[in-house]
């Protein structure tokens, strides 16, 4: 029996203004693809998004944008296809972004969710996503740029954010960044990834081979890192620690 563990995006309720620098957080225990995974994008589309098919082509290409995590500079770890989701079931090795939520565990101010609990030794085999299809939604092809919005989410900001725990990232304090755990509506800017989510992403993924990112802390503490942020004491007060500063080195 594997656990379970749900990781949603929800609704920004109060605008929030982080005041102290951090850093992205991966999922714990640390877990990756052994291959970039190819996403089945529901061809029923989504419910509301009125872009001539239901958000779902803007949605596959919002996820292999290199305007998020493909661009990251770990290159290609996540590809996406529109398809069908009739044979959705969690666990079995298929990751599918169901547009509708079949389990019945994201709702209230739950917009989607990933399950982040399938994985061995380190290694994701499957990591399906819900919605909440009770929300309003929209694309920016029904509404670009923010304009004709009223009251409704972007389902593109809203996935990317839900392939990133699909990829291994949990939630950061960091405002602005697609892994910050709620959206207010409106904001599409989850589409397009931050230094911290980027981070987060060449940590997992990047330095094939092993090799440790130029922004770590593993191995380094107490020095600079060649990404020029530091892993020592003091940077906390100076606001310059790399982003895993806390994790590798207290
Ligand atoms: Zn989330």
């Amino acid at each position: 029996m594997t656990k379970k563990t749900v990781i949603a995006l929800g609704v920004l309720a109060v605008m929030a203004f982080a005041t102290t620098a951090s850093a992205y957080v991966l999922l714990s225990p640390r877990r990756t693809w052994s291959s970039p995974p190819t996403y089945i994008v529901d061809n029923r589309g989504l419910t509301g998004v009125n872009d001539g098919n239901g958000g779902e082509t803007r949605t596959r290409n919002a996820i292999v944008s290199s305007a998020a995590w493909n661009g990251a500079g770990a290159g290609t770890v996540i590809n996406a296809v529109v398809g069908s989701v009739s044979g959705f079931s969690l666990g079995d090795g298929t990751p599918m972004l169901n547009f509708r939520d079949p389990t019945g565990q994201c709702n209230g101010n739950c917009l989607a969710a990933t399950f982040t609990g399938f994985f061995s030794g380190g290694t994701i085999f499957d990591a399906d996503i819900v919605t909440n299809n009770s929300h309003s939604w929209t694309s920016m092809g029904e509404d670009p740029g923010g304009s004709g919005c009223n009251g409704e989410f972007y389902v593109e900001g809203v996935m990317v954010h839900e392939a990133g725990h699909g990829l291994g990232i949990g939630h950061t304090n960091v405002s602005g960044a697609t892994m910050f755990p709620s959206v207010s509506s409106c904001n599409n800017g989850p589409a397009s990834t931050a230094s911290d989510d980027d981070a987060a992403i060449n940590d997992l993924y990047g330095g094939g081979g092993g090799g440790i990112p130029a922004n770590s802390c593993q191995g380094r503490c107490g020095q600079q890192a060649p990404a020029g942020c530091w892993c020592d004491f003091a940077c906390q007060f100076f606001g310059d620690c790399c982003p895993n500063k806390f994790q590798q080195c207290g």
